[in-house]
């Protein structure tokens, strides 16, 4: 039968491309029946413990391992599985099963453990208890398998192939890529979880929430996967095989041509020199970031602690992470972008109604301004994280002057109730994302210390089109001459005042943008840590002069379109060694 190319499509989560086999990775099959009457109580204690025990030293080994590869950061993923099998109730849990109910270890255990994750799974919406119980499914079907559940996947068989799986905790992300595994597709998963960051920390090729691969998938299939790309294709044909060992063979080049550059400037070839650094949205994602060569963090969206947790944190839950990521980064800053909670991050425990518009409604410093006692919590981790390091003040979605005023009253009054050393200052910045704030940039520079343009929003805003809506995804285009007009005028208004201005809309990391913004006169670039080598790259090839030259002429365009098109012969005729980067780090207009 002829190979048909059966194409699927998902998030892109790291890059890469990868051509092989498939790996259907199975979890347990069920226990085997026993007779009940000849049970021994004491036999099945031992045996239970001694599953345990293999169960942790396998922990053990896998956490050395991955400390070594990765360092103790990511090592620190298995300490919750640890915890869990030391957890005492646990095990007088198991025993009474075992006691009463006449059940095998196995059994015990896996009744006991469904117990725990159906309560879990009932009393919570919050994503971090979810991910929790995840790490105790995990960390329950390795003492399973110790018991003699039967693996239906035997992991060593994944060597060399790109698995397949509906979900992968990070533990058996890293048992599998002890296996040197080509990618991995998964059916669900979610952007920011520790398998993500793990993946793209251990650079494995990875698309998630690819819904149908788990029915069009079949062990040792043949298949495609293009993680930057977010594409798999599924028995592909010759011809389709050829076309992805050229995008591999490409990509492959263009990662050797940026080998050391992390360790490199950003300066342009007539001595201008930008800041680049980095998005992060979790603690662990600072390592990416330093390995990358990000000379700081530009913003640092700390929702994602709210989110996974469903209600605030505590302010030492605040101060533990942002102390953690300041100190790390060291001597670089820090930005701390205050929650940007509303539109489509809601949380239980903030009412927020029913809204007919939710990114034009109760979201960013609106909340905050409102919800005071949140504000102070998180303001008040803040400024203790800053005597920690480097660390910057950032407000999002500012669209008045009385907010940052409002704003500026709350931040001083935490100050003081805190006794902040007074001669210590944390500099005060705001994202510039929606119109009105670009357009009244000369009021508000004379407030603050710096502006961080957020062009995915400012994009949003200004041309009005929902950025996660896929109908109008064609008219949602940062490089619109309506945006880079809003983006000329902020940046204007800055320098008049003397403050810096940054990007960290997805748009810094867009080599088509890079030049343009860099030409307009940004100072700073921050962008997803992946980002940045490409970003350095085309920096290091430029100069100011040219610069500018590509921004004036971008301003005078009718669209983006026009834009791109004027870059791309640039490329060709000038910049023909950057053809590579650009393609490396192009962004799918799919995937803004
Ligand atoms: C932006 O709007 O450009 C931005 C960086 O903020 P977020 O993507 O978190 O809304
Ligand atoms: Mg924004």
């Amino acid at each position: 039968m002829k190979n048909r190319d059966m194409i699927l499509r998902g998030i892109p989560i790291s890059p890469g491309v990868s051509i092989g086999k498939l790996f259907v990775f199975n979890r347990y099959k069920l226990p085997s029946k026993i007779n009940r009457s000849k049970l021994n109580v004491d036999k099945e204690m031992l045996k239970l413990q001694k599953a345990f025990d293999e169960a942790k030293n396998e922990l053990e080994k896998i956490r050395k391992h991955i400390g070594d590869m990765l360092g103790s950061d990511y090592s620190a993923i298995l300490d919750a599985q640890l915890l869990f099998l030391d957890d005492e109730e646990l095990h007088k849990a198991i025993y009474k099963q075992i006691k009463e109910n006449k059940m095998t270890a196995e059994m015990a255990f896996r009744s006991v453990l469904k117990q725990y994750l159906t309560d879990i799974e009932k009393q919570t919406t919050s994503n971090y208890l979810r991910e929790r119980a995840m790490d105790f499914k995990d960390v329950g079907m390795r003492v399973v398998d110790k018991l003699g559940g039967i693996l239906t996947s035997n992991i060593k068989d994944a060597k060399g192939k790109i698995v397949v799986a509906n979900d992968l905790s990070p533990t058996e992300l890293l048992n599998l890529s002890q296996e040197s595994i080509a990618g991995i597709i998964l059916a669900s998963g979610g952007k920011t979880s520790h398998t993500v960051i793990v993946a793209r920390a251990l650079e494995i090729p990875m698309v998630i929430q690819v819904k149908e691969i788990i029915d069009k998938s079949q062990m040792d299939m043949n298949a495609i996967i293009d993680g930057k790309g977010g594409i798999v294709v599924l028995n592909p044909s010759e011809k389709t095989k050829r076309q992805f060992e050229k995008k591999k063979k490409e990509y492959l080049d263009e990662l050797n041509d940026l080998k050391g550059i992390s360790d490199l400037e950003a300066v342009t070839v007539d001595g201008a020199k930008l800041d680049l650094v980095a998005n992060i949205e979790i603690p662990l994602e600072v390592n990416i970031a330093l390995h990358n060569g990000a000379r700081g963090i530009g913003l640092y969206r700390t929702e994602f602690l709210y989110l996974e947790k469903g209600f605030p944190p505590t302010i030492e839950e605040m101060y533990r992470d942002y102390s953690n990521v300041a100190k790390k980064m060291a001597p670089y800053s820090v930005i701390i972008r205050t929650i940007d909670l509303g539109a489509d991050k809601l949380l239980n425990d903030i009412y927020y109604g029913k809204e007919d518009n939710p990114f034009l409604g109760w979201r960013g410093i609106r909340i905050c301004l409102e919800k005071e006692l949140i504000f102070k919590e998180q303001i008040t981790a803040i400024l203790k994280a800053s005597l920690d390091g480097e660390v910057k003040i950032m407000l999002p979605m500012v669209s008045t002057v009385e907010e940052v005023i409002r704003a500026k009253e709350i931040i001083a009054e935490v100050k003081a109730s805190m006794n902040y050393p007074k001669d210590r200052y944390v500099d005060l910045g705001i994202m510039i994302e929606v119109p009105s704030a670009a357009l009244m940039s000369d009021k508000l520079a004379q407030m603050v210390d710096f502006f961080s343009i957020g062009s995915n929003d400012l994009t949003q805003y200004t041309l009005a089109v929902d950025r996660g809506n896929h109908k109008v995804t064609y008219l949602y285009d940062p490089l619109h001459p309506s945006v880079l007009k809003l983006i000329k005028m902020t940046i204007e208004n800055a320098h008049k005042n003397d403050i810096w201005v940054g990007v960290c809309g997805e748009m810094a990391g867009d080599p088509y943008a890079i030049p343009i913004l860099i030409g307009l006169g940004v100072d700073e670039l921050s962008m997803s840590p992946i980002s940045i080598p490409v970003a350095k790259k085309i920096i290091r090839n430029l100069s100011m002069s040219e610069a500018k030259i590509v921004a004036n002429k971008s301003l005078n365009h009718q669209n983006g379109k026009e834009i791109r098109e004027d870059i791309n012969k640039e490329i060709e005729e000038k910049f023909v060694s950057l053809k590579g980067v650009f393609n490396l780090g192009r962004i799918e207009h799919d995937n803004i």
